[in-house]
């Protein structure tokens, strides 16, 4: 049983950590039950390159909506061919095609917030069940909904502990640390693609715009749901 109390220690404890340490001292807590939920952004780049240099079993998945970019598909493959990891893609209950006949075509135009649930949200609900807590590679300053997440907290909403060990970095901070060790990622990153999602979701992304003005563009969503209820740009 977890002891909420226990985790705000953590918290305090961890803010000025190095991710790395953060990564290690999760490990540590929570064994092999901790998973890792990456969406093979830049960001979580970095924390695998973390748990493989600290040679950290940790398990991993990434959500795969079967709309993903052919990039991304390929970056999967690098990086489980380098670490010598396995991702776990893990599915919505329907295909896209299901999906259409289900739903009508192109859900993700008419209704995005449904089109989320049911290809990420309840997904992820049935891969987190059994596990005591899953790392994510969410940064303070993507989202104002982000803003105030701790290093480490409950995550109510899944029944489970989750660890954010890149919180305090910057933009700035990650493109540093995948130089400095030859981090594999996403290629559509340098074409102007700062946050990168499904193909029918994400567009590009012009100097001085927002980072994340290239999810969901034209509509209010900004956040897909795994980390924050509704306010509507993952
Ligand atoms: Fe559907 Fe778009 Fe959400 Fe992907 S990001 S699940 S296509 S609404």
């Amino acid at each position: 049983m977890i002891d909420r109390d226990a985790l705000k220690t953590y918290a305090a404890e961890l803010e000025s950590a190095d991710p790395a340490r953060i990564v290690r001292w999760a490990f540590d807590e929570f064994g092999s039950t901790l998973t890792f939920a990456t969406s093979l952004g830049i960001e979580d780049c970095v924390i695998t390159d973390m748990i493989a240099r600290q040679s950290l079993p940790i398990s991993f998945f990434t959500l795969d909506t079967e709309l993903l970019f052919p990039e991304t598909y390929a970056l999967k493959d690098v990086i489980e061919k380098k670490y010598g990891i396995s991702i776990k893609a893990v599915k919505p209950q329907h295909t896209v095609a299901q999906q259409a006949v289900h739903e009508g075509a192109e859900l993700w135009l008419r209704n995005p917030d449904h089109c989320c649930e049911l290809r990420k949200m309840q997904p992820l609900r049935e891969q987190l069940a059994g596990y005591s807590a899953w790392m994510t590679a969410i940064r303070r300053d993507q989202t104002p909904e982000r803003a105030n997440a701790p290093v480490v907290g409950w995550d109510g909403r899944f029944g489970l502990v989750k660890i954010n060990p890149l919180v305090r970095w910057t933009a700035a901070d990650v493109q540093a640390y995948v130089h400095e060790h030859q981090v594999p990622y996403n290629p559509l990153h340098d074409q102007h693609y700062p946050s990168i999602g499904c193909v029918p979701c994400t567009s590009q992304v012009m100097p001085g715009e927002d980072p994340r003005s290239g999810r969901w563009r034209g509509s209010e969503k900004t956040e897909c749901g795994l980390h924050f209820v509704k306010p509507t740009k993952r």
